[in-house]
């Protein structure tokens, strides 16, 4: 193992401090680039989740009466201080989460402080029904208020976008925040708080750590966490929501995707091409809208398996801090380990296109991957890879392209790409997935809510309905005798 100059430990922050102490358990943090151990985190005690929501707690009043212009005003100087940062944040996301560092630098950062100013002044003007006369002799209006403290849980493979697109909107609405990052990534999304607490008034937002059954139940069932949003896996997901039944409290659950690409036959192959390549590696897969299921027409088949393949292995496989890297490890020897299981025992009839093994390296490293000729049930298929890894699958009729493109669980995200403008509102109506590309996949803004359909969970983050999850409504009527 590599040895890497070790970081301050992971903090707690609780009320604008670093919290002291702290649970028995200890976890190591690894550079997935060479499985070198990076910094170390202290699991928060239950004393101090409980803090952090206590603190929450008190400092809501305050927060919610204030103006949603003094609110956005304090989120814009965050936001300055994040762009005075940006290489530190691009760096933290390459040590953890093992994002290749120019990707970072120059695509998700500036992404991320695209929505933080989004968010800060979109909660500056709301909607509801216009106060009137609804009932004789009463004015009736309605207030849009904050629901109290949210506890945002986020997992690994997009730590501080995740934390961001839940932080932002909950505070500019009014909320409080405890937020919670994946164990194994929380280097940004610490920066991140510990930054914002130099601009928010103390409590507004705090930071817990450890694993998901520990803190994260704990934080669940707190009697005074009002709304949990979470972006994580569906089991992970199934089992917040029945532990916030108890409450019941109010959930967005993000969950995961298998999303297809269904390429027909007058498709423009030269603007698919790389587009589907970065739809299958982009993250090293590890993206819940990655475009792993490609559905062709059959007589696209040897064409698309060639040109897409050639496309994937251009891709500069490498240590993510390396300038020129575009697919970067994985983000633990488990996961590896996980997507090379699945290739292994994919079945005899499938055609393996290119790749199909790890790297000889001592980060969490696997191929650029492309199989063909899946069936409808197989693993790779039904189930959600989170690798480099695309599947090619072919269809002879429009039915049969919906029917395979529909038929799994979840329901996040696709693709159809065809000239037939008939034919790509046909697939817009029928396909049962919440984000739907016409001839593109994964181009997103924030200002347009998404979140899925099915097993890919519900809720919605981004634009006015996304704000709209961490408000509740209150309906006001006055007498006019
Ligand atoms: P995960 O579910 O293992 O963990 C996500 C977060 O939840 C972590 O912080 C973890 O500690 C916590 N957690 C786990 N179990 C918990 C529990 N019982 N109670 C409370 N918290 C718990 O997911 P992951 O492996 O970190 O992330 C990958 C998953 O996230 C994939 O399935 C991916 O598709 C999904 N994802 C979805 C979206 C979306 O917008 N729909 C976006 C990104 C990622």
């Amino acid at each position: 193992m590599t040895s890497e100059k070790e970081l301050d430990p992971v903090a707690t922050i609780v009320d604008g401090q670093p919290a002291h102490g702290g649970a028995d358990h200890r976890i190591a943090v690894l550079n997935p680039s060479t499985g070198a151990r990076i910094a170390e985190l202290t699991e928060s005690s239950a004393e101090q989740v409980d803090a952090a929501v206590a603190a929450a707690k008190r400092a809501a009043k305050d927060w919610a009466r204030s103006s949603p212009r003094a609110r956005a005003e304090a989120l814009f100087a965050v936001a300055d201080l994040m762009t005075a940062n940006l290489a530190e944040f691009a760096r933290l996301e390459c040590l953890d989460a093992g994002k290749p560092y120019t990707t970072a630098l120059e695509v998700e950062v500036p992404a991320i402080l695209d929505g933080l100013r989004y968010f800060a002044g979109a909660a500056r003007s709301t909607s509801a029904p216009a106060a009137g006369e609804y009932v004789a002799g009463n004015t009736t209006m309605v207030r849009r208020e904050p629901v109290g403290v949210v506890a945002a849980i986020t997992p690994w493979n997009f730590p501080l976008l995740q934390a961001v697109w839940k932080i932002a909107p909950a505070l500019v609405t009014g909320n409080t925040v405890v937020v919670k990052p994946a164990e194994n990534a929380p280097l940004s999304t610490t920066r991140f708080v510990e930054l914002a607490n130099q601009v928010l008034p103390h409590g507004v937002l705090n930071i817990v750590q450890g694993r998901g059954p520990t803190v994260g139940e704990r934080l669940v069932l707190h009697p005074d966490v009002s709304l949990v949003s979470f972006t994580g896996s569906t089991r992970a997901g199934k089992r917040i929501a029945e532990l916030a039944a108890s409450g019941p409290k109010r959930l967005v659950l993000e969950l995961g995707g298998n999303a297809p690409a269904i390429v027909f036959d007058d498709a423009d192959l030269d603007k698919a091409i790389p587009i589907l390549a970065t739809a299958v590696l982009f993250n090293a897969g590890q993206e819940c809208m990655s475009g792993n299921r490609v559905l062709v027409a059959e007589s696209l088949y040897s064409t698309v398996a060639e040109r897409l393949s050639a496309a994937m292995a251009s891709w500069k496989l490498g240590d993510a801090a390396a300038a020129d890297t575009r697919l970067g490890p994985l983000i633990s020897a488990a996961q590896r380990d996980r997507v090379a299981e699945i290739v292994a025992n994919r079945s005899q009839r499938t055609e393996l296109i290119i790749g199909g093994a790890q790297t000889d390296s001592e980060g969490f490293f696997y191929e650029p991957t492309l199989i063909g000729r899946v069936a409808q049930s197989d693993q790779l298929v039904q189930e959600e890879v989170f690798g480099p890894v695309g599947t090619i699958q072919t269809f002879a009729t429009e039915e049969e392209a919906l029917r395979l493109a529909n038929d799994t669980p979840y329901g996040l995200a696709a693709s159809v790409w065809t000239r037939d403008v008939g034919r790509a509102l046909r697939f817009v109506r029928d396909l049962e997935f919440a984000n739907v590309w016409v001839n593109n996949h994964m181009a997103l803004g924030p200002e347009v809510p998404q979140g899925g359909f099915g097993a890919s969970g519900y809720g919605k983050e981004g634009g006015q309905d996304g704000l709209a999850e961490f408000t509740q409504l209150k309906q006001v009527v006055v007498s006019l005798g």
